[in-house]
């Protein structure tokens, strides 16, 4: 008889693909993939572990799953990714209510415990794994779109962060992999690919002929059948040549760059160990947005790391009012043991903290809003991605401006349109961070509104 199983997926992007690769595992030996985790046999839980709110997600997520054991079908409850990885000890002996524990670089070994040949605790050395093109993977992404990891771990030690502790140092996948897994993706009607890992801009810099990220991009985006490829995750250095005239001028390379920025004050770029002053972040931003007129940036910031003074964070927003990103992220700074930071003993308090944050995101939103007006009007190129959630008679879709999960979306509410087609539309309204757009006919006439019967 077909065994159920459940996933829940928490945390960031790296943690949905290593949530496939255990998709794919539960589906070679059989086991059926079920929506209601009251249903499911086996519930598995992706966990991360990087911040406190993260790690609270993770816990009332756990506690909630294990009502099922009492409630529902489940007999085996599995707690797998960063957060296991990094409390494994404490867990083991405060949920009892958990069956398996799996490390982050252990989700192949979900098969010995859907075989029920597995002890309790199954965390290695984060060393050991790092996906490949032959590990088995289920997409969970719609819209034809694939996130794809092409290295693990970190080898910077920026003062706040706790994931080289958790995810070891860099591990680069070899070229040839990563080209032979986007192939496959391309051949199950992928279009889309967004590039990811801890440090993008370093991959390759731990492989024997030390590759530069532009060869990698240059040759996944000659991969007969792709047509939008994106950049998460640059580390704020400068981008090589090559690197910009794929970003500028590719048709497939998208100009996007998700880079992380983290502030703007030397200062606090010193506390943070980020290896450069504020100079360079505004000469960065200032050189790509020069050769690359359209490129959608994309960026994150923390704010409330010990130290910070108001005149810290007054030269933050300055840049985020000058440089006028097009999606910002804030994270509000979490006091992480195994981090320089820990050590550290001026903290600002929380409640400064969260208002900083705070009044970043209302600076940033007036900002959304205005560059997202420029767009009414405009025709774009939108990735349609399926039946809306905001009505069941609408369509959603991304223009590239766009990426998956993180920035808004497109609300097409005229025209008629497949999963995984790009689309030209009109832009005929637009939110402080999404779009409302009409499809184009291919023969660039507006489409009929839909008939949905
Ligand atoms: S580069 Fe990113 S992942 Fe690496 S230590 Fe810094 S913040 Fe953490």
């Amino acid at each position: 008889m077909t065994r159920t199983i459940h996933f829940v997926s928490l945390g960031c992007a790296k943690n949905r693909v290593d949530t496939e690769v255990m998709l794919g595992v539960s589906d070679g030996a059989g086991w059926e993939l079920v929506d209601d985790p009251a249903r499911a046999e086996t519930i598995v839980i992706n966990t991360c572990g990087f911040i406190g709110p993260a790690r609270q997600e993770s816990i009332d997520t756990i506690l909630e799953m294990a009502r099922f054991k009492d409630e529902g079908a489940c007999d085996k409850l599995v707690v797998a990714g960063c957060l296991a990885q990094r409390y494994v000890n404490e867990l083991a002996v405060e949920m009892p209510e958990v069956d398996h524990f799996l490390g982050s670089s252990d989700m192949l070994r979900l098969r010995e415990v859907l075989d029920e040949r597995a002890g309790r605790i199954l965390v290695g050395d984060p060393a050991n794994w790092i996906v490949s093109a032959s590990d088995p993977r289920r997409l969970t992404q719609r819209g034809h779109s694939a996130w794809v990891k092409i290295a693990e771990g970190c080898n910077r030690r920026c003062s706040f962060c706790a994931i080289p502790g958790i995810r070891g140092l860099q591990r680069s996948r070899p070229l040839a992999d990563v080209v032979r897994e986007v192939e496959a993706l391309v051949a199950q009607g992928v279009v889309e690919i967004c590039l990811v890992s801890q440090d993008t801009i370093a991959w390759g810099r731990d492989l024997p002929e030390r590759p530069a990220l532009d060869s990698l991009v240059a040759s996944l985006a000659e991969v007969p059948g792709l047509r939008w490829l994106r950049l998460h995750y640059l580390y704020p250095e400068s981008l090589s040549p090559g690197l910009v005239e794929l970003l500028a001028g590719h048709p497939v390379v998208l100009p996007y760059v998700d880079m992380p920025l983290q502030h703007a004050s030397d200062a606090m770029l010193r506390r943070m160990r980020r290896g450069h002053g504020g100079r360079r972040i505004h000469d960065l931003v200032e050189r790509l947005r020069t050769r690359i007129p359209s490129l959608v940036f994309r960026t994150t910031f923390l704010v409330g790391h010990p130290g910070e003074t108001e005149a810290d964070f007054d030269e933050l927003l300055a840049l985020v009012r000058a440089a006028a990103f097009d999606h910002v992220g804030t994270f509000v700074y979490s006091h992480e043991e195994g981090t320089a930071a820990f050590a550290m003993t001026d903290l600002v308090p929380a409640r400064i903290a969260r208002g900083r944050a705070s009044r970043l995101m209302t600076a940033q939103r007036r900002i959304s809003r205005q560059r997202q007006r420029t767009l009414v009007g405009q025709e774009i190129e939108v990735l349609v991605e399926g039946p809306s959630d905001e009505h069941e008679a609408l369509l959603d879709g991304r223009w590239w401006g766009q990426a998956p999960d993180v920035d808004g979306k497109v609300v097409l509410a005229n025209g008629t349109g497949l999963p995984g087609e790009l689309r030209r539309a009109v832009v005929t309204h637009a939110t402080d961070y999404d779009l409302v757009a009409d499809l184009l006919a291919p023969d660039g006439t507006r489409d009929a509104p839909p008939s949905w019967d």
